[in-house]
């Protein structure tokens, strides 16, 4: 049997980086480590075969190889993975869905012959001996919540690492809070499962064996879910990073109570931790109570960021626009607080009603629900209906965007930052962060219309903030893609 598995285009939100990519002569952020887990799953007499459409396309031949063609994404990616599956529908090809987009899309079964919902460890085997026999189901339902020790290695001799600005691992699924907006409570549940130290660090020589080296995300929803757990893989992550001479980076999703645990941020640091995203949503107390984020209440905001910063940490993070308490002046608010926190890359987008979640839920019963959305918190067409005014709130969400990501205002939030962080790792040079270098100063000193703030900017960095100049420099390039993704949502070219 020949499988081809093959992993949808992402829009072009913040998260994609697709401005940034090209300056270090990459293709996309992180390679598709559901699917590679997937192929690790399948039968070892299957041939396989795994096409990223971010990285490259998916051609004639490709299918012409093909018995069966599996899909993995999310509720963002259904566009282009709606197209594909009609192109395989088309030719006779049989298709088979999974991950994430399958929980939030109930008639899948309408474009894919065979649809996998829930998490797939324990489904895989029995799909496979299924197609072969000819007597697959449409559909395949996750009953529980596999323990991750029977997760394996993920394939990558699927993928080519060198178009990757990252790597990408998975330590754990599911997350203790409660908040109302979530999916991934709803997909993997409350209590965090995670792998144990042996897993990571073989994951952790798998990417060294391939000659990777530089930054690897570690994928989880929040990385400090089981506090316990984590403390005893981080000091087995920091010896094998040490006895390596430190080639990785780690970066990853955390809740904001990371800040009130010094000896966890000690551990961090220690392990090679330089950037940690935080969903903080709002400023607002109301509307951080209305959203069940009860984590992030009762507490300074503002302190708990400086104190992860402190452990030479970039904070970045996300915030939402768009809850019933929010006050007219939350546009406001949110800008003054990603100002006075100095965050470079916040992540602002709407609030979206995810099929599947406590709020989908709720403002249904309200008859609040318009459509099922669209995945992507950047995306003007709210898909429920707000307390605020529709038109005030997509205006004053433009407004942040503005503001935030003009690039005077931009560097000096920059510059705010890199004054109070002195980072404690430095991640070694390869040859694209120098190509990066000159791609940088050619187009954002050159060719861009905001040269005069990049060079004031490239100045500074050069004099003032020379302790942190890899990160001014990254930042720099990172700027260029939330300035120009910014530009082209709110149409201001
Ligand atoms: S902390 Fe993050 S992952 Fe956990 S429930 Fe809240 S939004 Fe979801």
């Amino acid at each position: 049997m020949k499988a081809l598995l093959v992993y949808p285009e992402w829009p072009d939100t913040y998260w994609s980086f697709k401005h940034a990519l090209p300056f270090q002569g990459k293709r996309s952020a992180y390679p598709p480590l559901g699917l590679m887990t997937i192929a690790s799953l399948l039968p070892r007499d299957w041939q396989k075969r795994l096409v990223d459409t971010n990285v490259q396309k998916l051609t004639d031949a490709d299918l012409e190889w093909a018995d069966i063609v599996m899909f993995s994404g999310m509720l963002v990616q259904k566009p282009p993975m709606l197209e594909m599956l009609a192109r395989c529908r088309r030719r006779g090809l049989k298709t088979v869905v999974g991950g994430p987009i399958t929980s939030s899309v109930e008639n899948m079964t309408e474009y894919a012959d065979h649809v996998v919902i829930g998490e797939a460890e324990e489904l895989i085997p029995g799909l496979a001996r299924d197609i072969e026999s000819g007597a697959a189901k449409p559909v395949y339902r996750a009953l529980a919540l596999p323990p991750l020790d029977k997760t394996p290695l993920p394939d990558i001799s699927l993928i080519r690492p060198k178009y990757y600005s990252g790597m990408a691992i998975q330590y754990s699924r599911g997350c203790p809070f409660n908040c109302e907006f979530c999916d991934i409570i709803e997909i993997y549940g409350r209590v965090p499962r995670t792998k144990s130290p042996a897993q990571v660090t073989a994951e952790l020589d798998l990417l060294y064996d391939a000659k990777w080296r530089g930054s690897v995300f570690i994928v989880d929803d929040n990385f400090i879910g089981n506090k316990r757990k984590v403390k005893e893989l981080l000091p087995v992550l920091a010896e094998w990073n040490g006895r390596r001479g430190k080639p990785f980076t780690f970066f990853t999703e955390a809740s904001l109570n990371l800040a009130d645990d010094a000896a966890l941020l000690e551990l961090m640091k220690s392990a090679g931790f330089t950037r940690v995203f935080l969903g903080i949503e709002t400023p607002v107390e109301s509307s951080l109570k209305e959203a069940q984020k009860m984590q992030n209440t009762r507490r300074s905001l503002l302190d708990s960021v400086r104190r992860i910063r402190d452990y030479g940490m970039e904070v970045m993070a996300g915030f939402i626009v768009g809850f019933d308490n929010d006050p007219e002046d939350v546009f406001d608010l949110q800008v003054q607080f990603i100002e006075e926190s100095a965050i470079p890359l916040a992540m602002v987008g709407l609030l979206q009603a995810v099929p599947g979640t406590q709020l989908y839920r709720r403002l249904t019963k309200e008859g609040r629900i318009l459509h099922e959305g669209f995945g992507d918190n950047m995306d003007f067409r709210l898909n429920f209906i707000p307390k605020m005014n529709p038109e005030r709130l997509v205006e004053g969400y433009r407004s942040i965007l503005e503001r935030i990501y003009g690039a005077e205002a931009y560097y000096q939030r920059v510059r705010r930052f890199l004054a109070d962080y002195h980072p404690v790792h430095r991640q070694q040079h390869r040859v694209c962060d120098y190509v990066a270098f000159c791609r940088s100063v050619l187009r954002q000193g050159v060719l861009s219309r905001d040269r005069a703030a990049y060079w004031k900017f490239l100045l500074d960095a050069a004099t003032r903030y020379r302790h942190a100049f890899d990160t001014a420099m990254t930042l720099a390039v990172m700027g260029y893609h939330f300035q120009t993704l910014t530009r082209l949502a709110c149409d201001t070219e």
